[in-house]
C-alpha cells in the first residue's frame, strides 16, 4: 500500500481511534476505505467491488442502495430533524413506529422504548430489570445471568453481560452481579456421546443450580440471544429454551431476548423467539430495525412490567432513564419505512428461501479437511476450522486459519468475518440466488486455497 501524507490511509491512522481494532496493527496496515454501495455490494476507494457477506455488522438487511430508506430520512430531515421524547413530547413517526413494532412483536410485549444502539437497548433492559424489581418490592433481585460467548454490547453493563473475554480484558469488568452459564454449543460443549436433548437438560440444570446457589431472591433476569451471533452463530440444541424457560418461571427470573441480530427475519422467522418458542418478558432489537440506515434500537416490555414501572415513575415523580436521541424522528421514519418494505417483500419468506440455499450450500464443505462444523439457521451461518476433524482439536491461534480463509475470500470479492476459529456469514436478506451462489462457491475456493497454503508450510 502506498501511503502519502494526504491519503485517506495516512489520515485515518493519524486521526481516527478505531473501535474493535488492534490500533498498533492499524498504524501499519491502514484502513480499507469504502466509498460506495450498491445492492449487496460495497465499493472501495480503488473501485474494487465486494459482496458484503456480513451485511456490515449483521445489519444492512436491505443492502447498501435502498432509495426508499434514503428518501424517508431526507423527508423527515426536512420536516423535523429532531425532537426529543422526554417529558411528554414526541414526533409523529415515533408514535407510528412504536405502534408498528407492537403489532409485529412476540405475544405479550406491549410497550416500546427507543434508543440509538443495541448496547443502549440492552443497558436499558438491565436497568429496567432493576427498576421493575424495586417497583414490585423485590429490590434484591438484581443479579443478571448471561452465557459464555454471548454478545450483548459494549457499554459497561452490556459488556459485563457479554460472555466474551476479549470484551472484558483491560477494562476490569464484568461488574459484580453479572454471571455467565455455559454456551449451548453442542459441537464444543457436549460430553462424548451426549445427545442434544441430554445436553439441553444438563444446561438447564446448570442454570437452575446457578440460580439456587446465588439465591433465587437475588436473581433478576436471564438474557439470551436466540441464536448467538458474534459468539460464532451458535444455534441452541432442540428443546433448550423450553427447558431454560421452565427454570426461569420456577424461580421468578425474567427472560430477556436479545434480538439485536436475530430480529426481522435473520433466522428465517420474524423473531428468533418464534424460531425457538421463547416467550420473553423483554426484547431488545436494533440492526435490522432500520437495516442500518440510521442508528436506532428498541426495547420492548410486557404489560405487567410496564404497569409496575409506570406506578414507580408515579411514586418517584419521574423516570430517570432516557437518551437525547431515544425517539429520534429520523430514525423512526427510516425504521418505519424499513418495516413496510419488509412486509411488502415478505422478508421472512425470502430469508427462509435464501437461508435454505445458504445452509445447504455451506454444508457442502462439512467434509472439507479444514472444516470441523458447519452450522447456522436462516441467513446466518458459520464454518468452524479444526486441525483434526476427529478430535476437533483447533489450529494454534497464531496460525489464524479462519482469517486466512477470509483473506482468500476477500481476494475473490467476498467479505466474510473471521472470529477466532470460525468464519461467519450473514449476507443482506435481499441477496439474489446468483450472488449467494458466488459467495458459497468462493468459500469453497478459499478453503481449498488455504488448505494448499497450509500444506506448503509443512
Ligand atoms: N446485542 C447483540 C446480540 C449484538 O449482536 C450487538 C452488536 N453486535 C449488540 C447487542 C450491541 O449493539 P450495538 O453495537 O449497536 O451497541
Amino acid at each position: 500500500m502506498s501511503v502519502t501524507t494526504n491519503s485517506p490511509f495516512a489520515r485515518d491512522a493519524a486521526f481516527h481511534l478505531h473501535p474493535q481494532t488492534n490500533l498498533r496493527l492499524h498504524e501499519q496496515i491502514g484502513p480499507t476505505v469504502i466509498r460506495g454501495g450498491e445492492g449487496v455490494h460495497v465499493v472501495d476507494v480503488d473501485g474494487n467491488r465486494f459482496i458484503e457477506g456480513m451485511s456490515g455488522l449483521w445489519c444492512a438487511a436491505l443492502g447498501f442502495s435502498n432509495r426508499r430508506l434514503a428518501d424517508a430520512a431526507h423527508r423527515q430531515l426536512l420536516a423535523l430533524p429532531y425532537q426529543q421524547a422526554f417529558a411528554h413530547r414526541v414526533a409523529e413517526p415515533v408514535i407510528d413506529l412504536t405502534e408498528a413494532l407492537v403489532e409485529r412483536a412476540p405475544a405479550g410485549l406491549t410497550k416500546v422504548m427507543l434508543q440509538s444502539s443495541g448496547s443502549e437497548a440492552v443497558d436499558t433492559a438491565i436497568k429496567l430489570v432493576w427498576y421493575y424489581h424495586e417497583a414490585i418490592g423485590k429490590p434484591e433481585k438484581r443479579k443478571i445471568i448471561g452465557r459464555a460467548r454471548a454478545y450483548h454490547g459494549t457499554t459497561v453493563a452490556s459488556a459485563s453481560l457479554t460472555g466474551l473475554p476479549n470484551m472484558h480484558r483491560g477494562f476490569g469488568i464484568p461488574l459484580p452481579g453479572f454471571l455467565h452459564v455455559s454456551c449451548p454449543h453442542h459441537y464444543r460443549q457436549a460430553q462424548a456421546g451426549e445427545s442434544e436433548d441430554a445436553f439441553a437438560v444438563r444446561l438447564a440444570r446448570e442454570l437452575e443450580e446457578t440460580i439456587l446457589r446465588e439465591g433465587p431472591d437475588t436473581v433478576g433476569a436471564f438474557f439470551a440471544e436466540p441464536v448467538m451471533g458474534t459468539g460464532g452463530v451458535i444455534v441452541p440444541p432442540a428443546g433448550y429454551f423450553e427447558k431454560v424457560q421452565a427454570v426461569l418461571r420456577r424461580h421468578d427470573v425474567l427472560m430477556v431476548a436479545d434480538e439485536v441480530i436475530c430480529g426481522f427475519g435473520r433466522t428465517g422467522h420474524y423473531w428468533g423467539c418464534d424460531a425457538f418458542g421463547i416467550r420473553p418478558d423483554m426484547l431488545t432489537c436494533a440492526k435490522g430495525l432500520s437495516s442500518a440506515y440510521f442508528p436506532i434500537s428498541a426495547l420492548m416490555v410486557s404489560e405487567p412490567i410496564y404497569q409496575a414501572i409506570a406506578d414507580q415513575t408515579d411514586r418517584l415523580g419521574g423516570f430517570g432513564q432516557g437518551f437525547t436521541y431515544g425517539g429520534h424522528p429520523v430514525g423512526a421514519a427510516v425504521a418505519l419505512e424499513t418495516l413496510r418494505i419488509y412486509d411488502e417483500i415478505d422478508i421472512v419468506g425470502r430469508a427462509r428461501r435464501m437461508g435454505a440455499l445458504l445452509q445447504e450450500g455451506l454444508r457442502r464443505y462439512a467434509d472439507h479437511p479444514l472444516v470441523g462444523e458447519v452450522r447456522g439457521i436462516g441467513m446466518m451461518a458459520a464454518l468452524e476450522m479444526v486441525a483434526d476433524k476427529r478430535t476437533r482439536a483447533p489450529y494454534p491461534a497464531e496460525m489464524k486459519v479462519a482469517a486466512r480463509v477470509s483473506d482468500a475470500l476477500r481476494a475473490r470479492g467476498v467479505l466474510l468475518r473471521a472470529l477466532g476459529d470460525s468464519l461467519l456469514c450473514a449476507p443482506p436478506l435481499i441477496i439474489e440466488e446468483a450472488e449467494l451462489a458466488t459467495v458459497v462457491d468462493a468459500v469453497g475456493e478459499a478453503l481449498d486455497q488455504v488448505q494448499r497454503d497450509l500444506a506448503g508450510l509443512q
